[in-house]
């Protein structure tokens, strides 16, 4: 059907809007207010709404996004080469826990069906993990994951998946360097994600640097739920206080298939307890949700992100907690969420993060402007700024609750900040970590990107997306566009989702092709 030409302007102060139509506008196309093309738009890109002068301020979602570098008469097509990007803000004099959320009456009676941990936390799938202290080891735990996903797996029934937590850390790295702790406890959190049920198990090599003692320092590990625990059976094979630990270098090993029996007997033993796991009703509040978006383009803030952010302050309201991340994506708007902390600790956390990835930046000679990509241009995002401003949506309207730095494991309900990089991987590794049992991202150019260790429900910011790629986003966000559907239609039916995949009643279309990116460590620490 051929649509009538569209434009989204965000705010009513705003002097620029996005084109909708599938496809984009030719040059002379006339909105219904008389706005008329001075040159053709693509899709997603920006129209001038008003004539503006060269030093003009462009602004979108009422913040000024760049400057006009000439002179762009009303109709014309606003993208990167004509305006100039603003420095990022400060971080001295911001606002500090000034805005008070709106009023948001508890959100009751939702509940979905988990796996309750030992430490409270609640998983949403059933998997045997195995941990790696350094890359070495990482081919030969592939071989016996994929040993004991045919020989054992179908023996035990209630258990969803066997997974190696492979990583390019642990030896040949500065392991005393300060910012190390990154990624070391960024392997120790991912292997107490909930879904894993406290069943930690290691191969390690026997020389590295990163040895299991370190990874895993006696206590890390909470104690099983499971009654029936049968450590007795487990005899000689390494069982002790920091979880059980296959070493290859080990003299009791003599030849390859040795080292895959020990993994693999251990791994029974694990896939045993893991076995006795049951769903239980838990309310919505054990949700653990990370948000993040790839492949962005100019309707992920039109669409995706504010969808999510509805969705995420529905979470609020239940009590569960919701993270968002990706530092670059949120620098330009700090003052944003400095003025939605929920005291001024929360802020002081917030400003610290950013100056420390600041000086991160700083130290490979860059900055937030190396986030945007070819085709979140192509997408009609002209620099980080309008990019920050669509991508801080999917935070909602709640106060910030808490802080985490890389790594860190969260500890508390409600909207947390957890500082990651932008990059998919990375951050979804990180949140992991966090320890989210389900993960929500949002794409506008297209990502088969998914997680093995967690479910990913996939949303696509527009139906031409959406239809293309039937089978790989769970959402299609892109009505809110056309105006077939609302921001909160959506946010209601995402939120839904989240309780029907969390449950393992449905499973997301990267479940069902078995698609998952690798886990990626974020490494600020120098290698040797
Ligand atoms: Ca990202």
């Amino acid at each position: 059907m051929e649509q009538s030409p569209l434009y989204i302007r965000v705010h009513p102060q705003d002097n620029v809007a996005i084109v909708v139509n599938d496809g984009g506008l030719p040059e002379g196309a006339t909105f219904a207010d008389g706005l008329v093309l001075r040159e053709r738009v693509p899709q997603g890109h920006k129209v001038a709404l008003t004539d503006l002068a060269e030093g003009d301020e462009v602004i979108r979602y009422n913040v000024v996004i760049g400057y006009a570098l000439k002179n762009l008469p009303k109709g014309s097509w606003i993208n990167e080469h004509v305006i100039r990007m603003p420095s990022p803000p400060g971080l001295e004099g911001l606002p500090i826990a000034t805005v008070k959320p709106p009023e948001m009456p508890p959100l009751e009676g939702f509940t979905f069906e988990g796996y309750r941990n030992a430490d409270g936390t609640v998983g949403s799938r059933n998997i045997l993990a195995i941990t790696t202290t350094v890359q070495c080891v990482a081919d030969v735990v592939q071989h016996a994951v994929a040993r004991i996903k045919s020989e054992l797996l179908p023996r035990f029934p209630n258990v969803d998946d066997v997974v190696s937590l492979g990583h390019t850390y642990g030896c040949g790295v500065a392991i005393d360097a300060p910012d190390a702790m990154v990624p070391i406890r960024t392997v120790r959190n991912i292997s107490l994600n909930p879904n894993f049920g406290g069943e930690v198990m290691m191969v390690s090599l026997g020389c590295e640097k990163l040895q299991p003692e370190r990874l895993m320092p006696p206590g890390t590990i909470p104690i099983a739920t499971t009654a029936a625990d049968d450590v007795a059976d487990i005899g000689d094979s390494g069982a002790d206080a920091n979880g059980d630990v296959v070493v290859l270098q080990d003299e009791e090993h003599v030849g390859f298939q040795s080292m895959i029996e020990s993994i693999m007997k251990m791994a029974e033993h694990h896939l045993r307890r893991l076995n006795n796991r049951r769903r239980e009703t838990c309310p919505a509040s054990d949700l653990v949700i990370g948000v993040q978006c790839g492949g962005s383009d100019a309707f992920s803030g039109l669409t995706a992100n504010p969808a999510v952010g509805f969705a995420t302050d529905l979470l609020v309201r239940a009590g569960a907690t919701v993270m968002f991340s990706e530092v670059t994506e949120v620098r330009d708007g700090v003052d944003q969420l400095t003025s939605r902390a929920a005291n001024p600790d929360v802020a002081a956390a917030i400003i610290r993060e950013m100056q420390w990835y600041d000086d991160y930046l700083k130290r490979g000679s860059a900055d937030r402007s190396a986030n945007t990509t070819p085709g979140n241009k192509k997408g009609g995002l002209s620099n980080i700024v309008e990019k920050a401003m669509g991508s801080i949506i999917k935070s909602g309207n709640s106060a910030i609750s808490g802080v985490l730095s890389p790594g860190e494991k969260v500890r508390q309900k409600g909207l947390i900040y957890a500082a990651t990089p932008a990059s998919d991987f990375i951050c979804g590794t990180l949140q992991v970590a966090a320890g989210i049992n389900l993960h929500v991202f949002t794409t506008g150019r297209g990502t088969p990107y998914s997680l093995a260790e967690v479910p990913v429900i996939k949303v696509a910011t527009r139906s031409d997306l959406a239809r293309r790629w039937h089978d790989l986003m769970d959402i299609n966000a892109g009505t809110i566009a056309t105006g077939e559907s609302s921001i909160e239609d959506v946010g209601w039916e995402l939120f839904r989702l989240m309780l029907e995949v969390a449950s393992g009643r449905k499973q997301t279309c990267a479940e069902k092709l078995k698609l998952h990116n690798a886990l990626v460590l974020f490494n600020p620490a120098p290698v040797t």
